[in-house]
């Protein structure tokens, strides 16, 4: 008697764990990079993410592509962090005499970080590089040095600290990153040389500086965002204003990691 209570019960137990696992917190997975023998990512990124609702998970550097399968595997959102210049030989440009220091192994990581998300529909927020590889991974190009490339630009390589605002964007109509800053413009911080050139196919500009300079992009299946600005910057020291970004990579996963199970 008692085993067929169990068996009765059975339906009741795998529909509670299903439930249960469905509203467990999404895992986001953010990309490191080296420092010597160390594998790192500041902090800036982590306490975001944790603010965001979600739970921070640093992604070891890697060129072991079915190793950065399996790390896809195991997170529900992806975040694509700050750092160093792109190789421009990967959009098949030769460098640039003010191209700054490029890292292989991150490059090689970074793009098939992107690829591989995006065909397993892995909600992607990129931030500064990130912007930039997401541009790459999806076929576009970069300019190499804004100061000499490109007339008029204003200041984009701020020497202040990493939470004050040193120029304003403008934030297009109708796009994922207006419903969730809910305004038309917006101040930003600026730690950046390079910036998008050609626009990738797949993805529309979502915020542009007063010298035509692309500060925001997003994907036209809204599963990606990136940003030439530093949000976690300002998030980490207390200022939400663009808290709602990393909210929005969080809910993105949530619904994720609910419909793949
Ligand atoms: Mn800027």
């Amino acid at each position: 008697m008692k085993k067929y209570f169990f068996v009765l019960l059975l339906p009741f137990v795998s529909v509670f764990l299903f439930a249960q696992q469905s509203d467990r917190t999404p895992i986001i997975g953010i990309s490191g990079y080296v420092d010597g023998t160390t594998a790192k990512l500041g902090m800036t990124y982590v306490e975001s993410v944790r603010k965001g609702g979600g739970i921070p998970f640093i992604l070891p550097l890697s060129t072991d592509t079915l190793m950065i399968d399996d790390l896809l595997n195991n997170i529900d959102g992806l975040i694509m962090s700050g750092g160093e210049d792109i190789d421009p030989l990967i959009y098949g440009e030769e460098p640039h005499i003010m191209l700054g220091k490029v890292t292989h192994q991150r490059d090689t990581f970074d793009l098939q970080l992107i690829k591989r998300a995006i065909k397993k529909k892995i909600p992607i927020l990129g931030i500064c590089r990130g912007e930039q590889a997401l541009n790459v991974a999806m076929g576009g190009t970069l300019y190499q040095d804004i100061p000499s490339q490109i007339e008029n630009a204003i200041e984009h390589s701020q020497k202040e600290a990493r939470n004050y605002a040193s120029h304003p964007i403008q934030i297009e109509e109708n796009t994922i990153l207006s419903s969730l800053l809910k305004c038309k413009t917006a101040m930003v911080n600026s730690f950046h040389h390079q910036s998008i050139k050609e626009l990738a196919p797949g993805l529309i500009v979502c915020a542009i500086s007063p010298d035509g300079i692309i500060e925001g992009v997003e994907s036209e299946d809204g599963l990606s965002i990136g940003v030439q600005f530093h949000p976690e910057g300002f998030v980490f020291h207390g200022d939400n204003q663009f808290l709602p970004l990393f909210e929005w990579i969080v809910e993105k996963a949530k619904k994720r990691s609910r419909t793949s199970m």
